[in-house]
């Protein structure tokens, strides 16, 4: 792995990465309210909504394997190892959604190039905020929304 790819790793992988804070502070001036990465729900969601009974992902495009989008690639070396490791991912990914949807959590999941690399955010919350209110107005089974 050359030095590259360590730099591209450390900062996906890290917590509070630059467009999570971005999408917390527009969330926090809209008014909600929200736990950050709750260790005890499946897959240990960055936002948690309690009163929405909601939970936001935020994926980054390239670990989480973000099809079609031109952040997710799979680089010329070791490229079995990062197909076994990316697939792996994205079927964690499923199993903890369907886990919360099963417990009778909303599951939102963010693609980070929608918040990273344009001026979506506006957006972003704009879809955010209709989910929520469908979620805490209508008696519906638990939902999904992927923001890409
Ligand atoms: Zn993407």
């Amino acid at each position: 792995m050359d030095i590259l790819d360590r730099e591209g790793m450390s900062k996906i992988r890290s917590k509070n990465t630059k467009p999570e804070l971005i999408l917390r502070k527009a969330l926090f001036a809209q008014g909600y309210r929200y736990r950050i990465n709750d260790k005890k729900l499946p897959g240990k969601p960055d936002l948690v909504l309690p009163k929405y009974r909601t939970v936001i992902f935020m994926h980054g495009c390239y670990w989480h394997g973000h099809e079609g989008c031109k952040y997710f690639y799979i680089p010329k070396t070791n490229t079995e190892f990062w197909v076994n490791k990316i697939s792996t991912n994205k079927e964690r990914d499923s199993r903890n959604v369907e886990a919360l949807l099963s417990a009778g959590w909303n599951v939102i999941i963010v693609w980070e190039c929608m918040i990273a690399y344009t001026k979506e955010i506006g957006h972003v919350i704009g879809q955010i905020q209709k989910f929520l209110y469908s979620a805490d107005t209508l008696c519906v089974n638990p939902q999904t929304l992927t923001i890409e």
